[in-house]
């Protein structure tokens, strides 16, 4: 069976490197769980390196995170990314503390949910400054801040937003400075401050480095960066962070030698493309038990130099190991492992399939 590694050593690193970072500008980070499948051992990982609170998009995750512990009263606020659905007000304002919220009608459900338990459920407005994904449009915010504060059993937290998901937009001064301007702009219709101005997730880590993130943004929301050490507008790696924190390991299953080409007459592969091939001559080849029922539309990378992924059907992979020196290519032995690092898509795939096994090693 495959097993997918977690060194929960360098994942505490990498929290401990960016909650510095970020904290020699006066920017709090949450930690976002959702690739991890709000894992309590990852998150704790998180919380060892210094995040100020968890964040994840999913429910069930927020549940796991709170069946461990987690919470406001833990002092470790739990954060509901996607924006709620109505109908789940009650578990929503029982799961999270804080939830990322645009429509004014879903806040009154919260708060009733919220009242109805005897709690106050923070809000955080969100803003769209041009990706086109969740956020209310810049000049409604005013108005529907009020709107949401009004309204009994929450509490406006802050404003946030969010780039570079739908759209591709990245975070530059003039953005995130719009963001700032709004929050003066809805304390001044409130009549206070607002605790947060949350700008953002792992797409800001470049304009951070660069002190480019204008005064008044207190919060980010980091997952990418702290599970795979990597800013996301470039995907570079980011100083002193480790990249390797997860580790695929893939059993043998066939070790051979075949031409680069297809032989015989040909039409779509398995997921209805049509596959194009370069005649580099007759390969040695490694097949691996996963496939993309594993890791979704994700990219994974032998760990071994010179091996390159030729291809994936449903539960095999195809790895090319021509290039890779004789003395390591003659080790491979059918029922032994071969080992992957894995990009954000394939993460999140492999977290969720039931025939990967997840090792959490606290070494
Ligand atoms: C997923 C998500 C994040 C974290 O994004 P990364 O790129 O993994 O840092 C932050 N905010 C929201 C609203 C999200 O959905």
């Amino acid at each position: 069976m495959a097993r997918l590694v977690c060194d929960l050593g360098k994942l505490e690193a990498n929290a401990r490197a960016l909650v510095s970072l970020a904290g020699e500008r006066g920017i709090e980070v949450y930690g976002v769980t959702k690739a991890v499948h709000g894992e309590p051992l990852a998150a704790g990982a998180m919380v060892k390196g210094g995040v100020a609170g968890l964040a994840d998009s999913r429910l069930p995750n927020l549940k796991r995170l709170r069946d461990a512990g987690y919470g406001a009263e833990a002092r470790v606020p739990l954060m509901l990314l996607r924006l709620p659905d109505p109908n789940e007000a009650e578990a929503v304002v029982r799961l999270a503390d804080i939830s990322l919220n645009a429509e004014v009608d879903t806040v009154r459900a919260l708060g009733r949910a919220a009242e109805a338990a005897g709690r106050v459920h923070l809000v955080i407005l969100m803003v769209d400054v041009g990706d086109l994904r969740e956020g209310v449009w810049p000049d409604k915010v005013v108005e529907v801040a009020a709107l949401m504060d009004n309204t009994p059993g929450v509490r406006l937290h802050g404003i946030g937003t969010n780039l570079t998901c739908y759209g591709g937009v990245i975070p530059t001064w003039e953005n995130l400075g719009l963001l700032a301007a709004l929050r003066r702009q809805v304390e001044e219709r409130l009549g206070r401050p607002l605790a947060v101005v949350s700008g953002g997730n792992s797409s800001a880590i470049n304009l951070l480095r660069v002190g480019g993130v204008p005064a008044g943004i207190n919060q980010l929301r980091l997952g990418e960066s702290i599970l795979l050490g990597r800013e996301t507008v470039a995907r570079q790696p980011i100083p002193e962070t480790h990249q390797d924190v997860f580790t695929l390991y893939a059993p043998i299953i066939e070790i051979d030698e075949k031409p680069s080409v297809p032989v015989g007459t040909t039409a779509e592969d398995a997921f209805g493309h049509e596959p194009v091939f370069v005649d580099r001559g007759w390969r040695k080849r490694v097949l691996v038990a996963l496939g993309r029922q594993d890791t979704g539309d994700g990219v994974i990378t032998p760990v071994l130099p010179g091996a390159r992924v030729l291809g994936a059907s449903s539960d095999h992979t195809i790895v090319d190991v021509t290039e890779v020196e004789p003395a390591a290519r003659d080790g491979m032995r059918v029922g032994a492992e071969l080992a992957f690092h894995v990009n954000y898509g394939a993460l999140l795939a492999l977290i969720t399939s039931p025939y990967v096994e997840k090792v959490w090693d606290r070494r």
